[in-house]
């Protein structure tokens, strides 16, 4: 990692962890190094970041030399953040909610993007299938979330964390499940352990659903009820059709699915629908 001058350190006035956008801050010098070294940030490159509340890791990765976007909501972080680093080349904030934030306006160049943040835990899940969108522009994305969170993204079938956001995640991106961080790593302290994951978008999809907004909701659907047979809480999209040409066993339950099953059932299903 090449060292770039990023300047001096300047002082947060006193800032007040805000509870409603998620803010835990990292205190942990070990902890920032360890995440900094997984991200592996290289002069040029053209990194985001999620939610830098105070610049704990915005710091080294600018000295990194890369080109850093950084996404803030709270207005008061941002202020100080714009300020902060007003002189580092490459630096630019975009006060914003990250979940309408538009990644094509960023870039157009394919997998070119390397995601990062420690997301604010209240909407990891919902910007984890946001980002998702945007996977043929990203290189990469390496995430500090809650560890329930983590073994959900990795989870297989069989798992008891085995659901919609791993079968879709695993669907578009590699899970690497790289390092647990405990409570004490952060101000305000969180009440449960963290992890960082690492989630490396498919460069050729080895699976392909020909629809993958049917896919999602046939994924949705089937967890909607994950108690049920798959003949129930598939119903309302598995109505019209005849239940011997399903690719699977209607009488297991959705957590005995592999990505592979719902891709094929979901394909069989588009078919059907562009035939009626
Ligand atoms: N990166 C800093 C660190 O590691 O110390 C702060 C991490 S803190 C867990 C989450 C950060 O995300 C906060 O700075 C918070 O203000 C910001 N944030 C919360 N909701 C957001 C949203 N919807 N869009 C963008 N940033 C958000």
């Amino acid at each position: 990692m090449s060292q770039h001058n990023v300047g001096t350190s300047i002082a947060l006035p006193d800032h007040r962890a805000r509870k409603r956008f998620g803010q835990n801050f990292l205190q942990d010098d070990n902890i920032i190094r360890r995440i900094v070294a997984a991200i592996n940030p290289k002069a040029g490159e053209h990194i985001v970041e999620i939610g830098p509340g105070q610049g704990a890791i915005t710091t080294p990765l600018l000295a990194s030399g890369a080109r850093l976007d950084a996404i803030e909501l709270d207005r008061d972080l941002a202020a100080w953040l714009q300020s902060r680093f007003a002189d580092v080349a490459g630096f630019r904030l975009h006060q914003a909610d990250v979940l309408k934030f538009d990644l094509a306006s960023l870039t157009t160049e394919p997998h070119s993007l390397n995601i990062v943040g420690n997301l604010p835990y209240n909407i990891s899940t919902p910007c984890i299938f946001h980002l998702l969108k945007y996977q043929p522009l990203i290189h990469e994305m390496t995430f500090m979330l809650q560890l329930e969170v983590v073994q959900r993204l990795a989870a297989q079938v069989g798992d008891s964390q085995y659901g919609r956001l791993g079968i879709m995640a695993q669907y578009y991106c590699q899970i690497d499940h790289l390092f647990d961080v405990p409570p004490g790593a952060f101000h305000p302290q969180p009440k449960v352990t963290s992890a960082i994951v690492r989630l490396t978008p498919h460069r050729e999809q080895k699976l392909v659903a020909s629809d993958t907004a049917m896919l999602q909701d046939v994924v949705r659907t089937a967890f909607s009820q994950r108690r049920k047979t798959l003949r129930n809480c598939l119903k309302p999209l598995i109505a019209d059709i005849d239940p011997e040409v399903l690719p699977v066993d209607l009488g297991l339950r959705p957590e005995n699915l592999s990505l592979a099953d719902y891709v094929n059932l979901s394909n069989l299903l588009s078919t059907a629908r562009q035939e009626q």
